[in-house]
């Protein structure tokens, strides 16, 4: 019997490089569980050439470091083919640990076929040498061998299955591992050595052609390594971009977060918006409709927030609304949703056991409001009006419900705010058409619907024709003739009036000019103005080139602006009635006697005409103190040096007691309807 001997640095060498390559199959072994597709099977393929080469260099590196005495060499086709085996088994490894579950009967019977191939590479690569006599093995040992292989292929798989999640202590946990297996791999080899007996008198077949083992060796250890190391290298930084990958997709997705948080909820006091309250409404519709129930949508106006807004500015004003906000929310269900909508406008949406309750609910948020709120120092009061829409009942839909809440609110609101009230159906039609009404005027002057009615004025004491009053019409294509009370204060509203105001003085001055090329030298065309069309810039401007598109003497306008607006803003107003008088434009005072005017400043307005408003002419017969309040106006306007007009004439008696107060002209129903200008001049022909 032949003994051999082991050269100790080279056995200590296949150790390290067990473990080493262990290591790195742990390591691939998580890679390929988090690759999928072509990436996992990448991995597989390069992970198995590594770990082959890794397995086979070791079994390598320990026949090298094992000699007889006689000379040794390893036949090279024989060699390859334990290569190609310790690839093969272990690609088959990997793949089996790159699946989503292993069941214990698949880890089984992968333990065994991997045993196999590593059992198969060992003793292939001893038979490598071509021994003459074969070598003899000890059948104990050798079945020892056999079994140690398995279970170090079963521990391997069971391990790198365990450790191939990302847990705290991975990297330490598999370095253990990897020991742990790199003994057994060693173990299993050193135990096939030591069934391995060589009969006295063997030559190794292989060795004339053979290389020199410890050149062979250097080469051999120096490959394994830089496998090794390209293949953790690898899997380390594709580890890190993964993890870098993961981070970005993180702050992707917080960032995604943070802009639906921004799409659905208001900055200001981070409620849920319209888009987001619309959804929650839709969401209890279709769970009233599935599970029964009722549930109140409740439209919240403040009152008063405006003027603390001008008041405090809006710094101030924010927190306001902040703070309504928080205390709100603060006394409600979080089943429940408020939601803010509008400058000053929030809705709740509340589920109600009993519809009854919405009612008490209202009371106690009317409750709430009414209690001071402190900001900045500031003690604020404001109180809020609240619509209640009921489902099912008040709107099939999102849109229906918070129309008719609004509607409701809109009616709480006009019944003295700082109160609730229940929707009706009266109130949906009113709401409805006031929506329709709005979008058709904003069409309407696009589509030339309007037109001007004009109103004769007469000389108080002859009857004579001096003049008109322009006032607007719509021709609705489905209302019919509009009259202005109808529509001027959505219009004020929209803003609107300035664009269509613009159209009413030009068409009068358009008007007029035709009259006065008739002769009509002496009549002057009035035109209202309201309040926003004399804050206007352009106004003073807008007169000014009408004018003069038309060829109009100035002196041939009257702008009539109410009692109300001309007091507001006196400065100002002040300001533009002077340059407006100074142009020679005439100017009334539309409406006198319902605001409240300072004698002071009356006398400081440039004004012309005195209009005394028709509430007043219209109880002169029955009201005393109606009478004495026009010849007070009458007296008034005289000293002042201004015309008086009286409007709203209905009845000769009228006519006759302004006319003996000093009225200077009249214009009523009984002297002459508004109507279109041509008919004017039929009462320009038959003086009443
Ligand atoms: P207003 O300036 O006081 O116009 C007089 C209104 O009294 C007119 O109503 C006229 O038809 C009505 N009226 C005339 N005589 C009598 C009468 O004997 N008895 C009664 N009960 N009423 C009489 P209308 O045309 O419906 O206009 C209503 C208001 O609409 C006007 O009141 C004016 O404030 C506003 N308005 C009319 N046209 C315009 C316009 O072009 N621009 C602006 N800003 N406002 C206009
Ligand atoms: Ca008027
Ligand atoms: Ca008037």
């Amino acid at each position: 019997m032949l003994t051999g001997s082991y050269d100790l640095s080279l056995v200590l060498i296949s150790l390290c490089v067990a473990v080493l390559a262990s290591y790195t199959a742990l390591d691939l072994a998580g890679r390929i569980a988090r690759a999928s597709g072509w990436g996992a099977l990448l991995w597989i393929g390069g992970g198995a050439v590594a770990m082959g080469i890794g397995v086979w260099s070791m079994h390598f590196i320990g026949m090298l470091a094992f000699s007889l005495p006689i000379p040794l060499g390893y036949d090279l086709a024989l060699t390859l083919l334990s290569l190609a085996l310790a690839v093969l088994s272990s690609g088959f490894a990997l793949a089996l640990v790159g699946q989503e579950r292993l069941p214990a009967w698949q880890l089984g019977a992968g333990a065994l076929v991997m045993g196999c191939g590593i059992a198969g590479m060992h003793y292939l690569g001893m038979y490598a040498m071509l021994m003459q006599p074969g070598i003899d093995y000890d059948p104990v040992l050798f079945g020892l061998s056999l079994v140690i292989a398995a279970l170090a292929s079963g521990a391997a798989l069971w391990i790198a299955v365990r450790l191939r999640k990302r847990t705290p202590y991975v990297r330490l946990m598999r370095a253990g591992a990897a020991l742990l297996m790199g003994l057994a791999i060693v173990g299993m080899h050193y135990t096939g050595m030591a069934a391995a007996r060589f009969p006295l008198g063997s030559f190794c077949g292989a060795a004339p052609s053979g290389l020199d083992s410890h050149w062979l060796a250097i080469l051999v250890i120096l490959v394994t390594l830089a496998v090794l190391a390209i293949a953790l290298l690898t899997s380390i930084l594709d580890a890190r971009m993964e993890e870098r990958t993961a981070q970005l997709a993180k702050s992707l997705a917080q960032a995604n977060l943070e802009l639906t948080q921004l799409a659905l909820h208001d900055t200001l006091t981070r409620l849920p918006n319209r888009l987001l309250l619309e959804d929650r409404i839709g969401q209890k519709i279709a769970k009233a409709q599935r599970d029964g129930g009722h549930f109140a949508l409740m439209f919240l106006d403040l009152d008063g927030f405006k003027p603390v807004n001008d008041a405090f500015g809006h710094h101030v004003g924010d927190q306001l609304l902040r703070a309504v906000a928080q205390r709100l929310r603060d006394n409600m269900r979080t089943e429940d949703t408020l939601a803010r909508i509008g400058g000053d406008e929030f809705v709740l949406l509340m589920k109600l056991r009993d519809p009854e309750d919405a009612a008490s609910v209202a009371s106690q948020q009317i409750a709430l409001l009414a209690e001071p709120f402190h900001v900045k120092g500031e003690e604020l009061r404001i109180s809020g009006s609240i619509g209640i829409a009921l489902y099912p009942g008040d709107g099939q839909n999102q849109q229906e419900l918070l129309i008719n809440a609004d509607a409701a609110m809109y009616h709480a609101k006009g019944s003295g705010k700082n109160a609730y009230s229940f929707f009706e159906q009266s109130m949906n039609t009113n709401a409805r058409n006031h929506l329709q009404m709005l979008q058709d005027l904003r069409s309407a002057l696009e589509r030339k619907e309007f037109l001007l009615h004009y109103q004769p004025k007469f000389a108080a004491h002859d009857g004579r024709l001096i003049g008109a009053e322009a006032l607007l019409r719509w021709q609705h294509p489905q209302r019919g003739l509009v009259m202005p009370d109808e529509f001027i204060a959505i219009a004020e509203r929209t803003g609107l009036i300035v664009p269509i105001g613009e159209w009413v003085l030009d068409e009068a001055c358009r008007q007029m000019s035709l009259w006065y090329a008739q002769g009509h030298h002496d009549w002057r065309v009035a035109v209202n103005l309201s309040a926003l069309q004399f804050c206007h810039a352009g106004l003073v401007d807008c007169v000014a080139a009408t004018l003069a598109r038309h060829g109009l003497p100035a002196n041939c306008l009257t702008l009539e602006i109410t009692e109300t607006t001309a007091m507001r803003d006196a400065d100002s107003s002040l300001a533009i009635l002077g340059q407006l008088a100074d142009m020679g434009v005439d100017l009334s005072i539309d409406d006198f006697g319902t605001g409240y005017s300072s004698l002071l400043y009356l006398k400081r307005l440039p004004a012309n005409e005195l209009k005394i408003d028709r509430g007043f002419v219209r109880d002169l017969e029955q009201d005393s103190d109606d009478a004495a309040i026009v010849s007070a106006i009458v007296a008034l306007g005289q000293a002042l040096d201004l015309r008086i007009v009286a409007e709203g004439v209905e009845t000769p008696r009228q006519q006759d007691f302004l006319t003996r107060l000093g009225c200077d002209s009249l214009q009523g129903y009984l002297l002459g309807q508004p109507c279109p200008p041509e008919q004017i001049l039929k009462a320009a022909t038959e003086p009443v």
